[in-house]
């Protein structure tokens, strides 16, 4: 499996076709006129009926096609600059219409769009992907450098947002926990902070204050199939906490001496 990029993504492949929206025959893409400014880079109708279209116009409006030729030979030598500028105006305003007529279809058929990009994709796996790992111009060695420069930041960025809300943060860590142990449910801050009053900001065991410093704690611990909804949690001191671990409710609650 030692193919390069050329041979193993796109020769395997048919010689890719589409239908032409004109005649409606299947040809193969090169038939069909390039044009950058649309999503496949090529015209919905092919290069003979693009050109049909042109001689059409010609026979049936002559005088027309004939006069307008020759006020644009006028216009331009009366004002070569100012031809120029225009003819470029009117490339931009064309490429900006079909740029959003092509977002609109996209919008439009957004299955389709996708369905696109990812034969697109596939069609072209092994250039793409040599390309994305290219050392030199590909995405991959300047997305790895962002990364560097910026997990600093992002690491701090993290920590003051855990300072400013730790109750959310405990209630992210927890309901991470509890997914890996298997148990159902989650609970957010405002479950914490009602908790919290009606506990009156006391410990749940030792009923010590616990507005300093406060830990949340399933009543029935995960590791002993609790569930982390918010009726098996309770907040205690950290030293209850830690003295509790994973020990069932009502087996600590007899340990310290106080019987539910
Ligand atoms: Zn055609
Ligand atoms: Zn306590």
């Amino acid at each position: 499996m030692t193919a390069t990029a050329k041979d193993s993504g796109e020769a395997s492949c048919p010689r890719p076709t589409r239908t032409c929206t004109k005649c409606g025959i299947s040809r193969p893409v090169e038939d069909f006129p390039a044009d950058k400014s649309v999503l496949s880079g090529r015209r919905a109708s092919c290069k003979i009926c693009e050109r049909a279209r042109h001689l059409a116009y010609r026979e049936v409006k002559p005088e027309k096609a004939e006069l307008y030729a020759n006020n644009r030979r006028a216009r331009e030598a009366a004002d070569p600059a100012a031809a120029k500028a225009k003819w470029k105006a009117g490339r931009v305003a064309s490429k900006d219409k079909k740029r959003l007529s092509s977002k609109a279809w996209r919008k439009a058929n957004y299955e389709k769009f996708l369905a696109h990009k990812r034969a697109f994709y596939w069609r072209h796996v092994a250039r793409l992907r040599a390309e994305y790992n290219s050392p030199q111009t590909g995405k991959a060695a300047a997305r790895a450098q962002t990364y560097v420069r910026n997990r600093e930041i992002v690491a701090q960025q993290g920590k003051l947002w855990r300072k400013a809300n730790p109750f959310a943060a405990r209630a992210i860590v927890m309901r991470r926990r509890a997914r890996r142990l298997g148990a159902d449910g989650s609970f957010g801050r405002e479950d914490i902070e009602r908790i919290f009053k009606a506990q009156r900001g006391k410990c749940a065991y030792c009923a010590i204050s616990v507005k300093t410093k406060c830990h949340i704690d399933h009543i029935l611990p995960l590791a002993a199939g609790g569930s982390n909804f918010p009726a098996n949690i309770q907040i205690l001191c950290p030293t209850c906490n830690l003295r509790k671990g994973a020990v069932h409710p009502v087996e600590f609650a007899q340990k310290i001496g106080k019987l539910l």
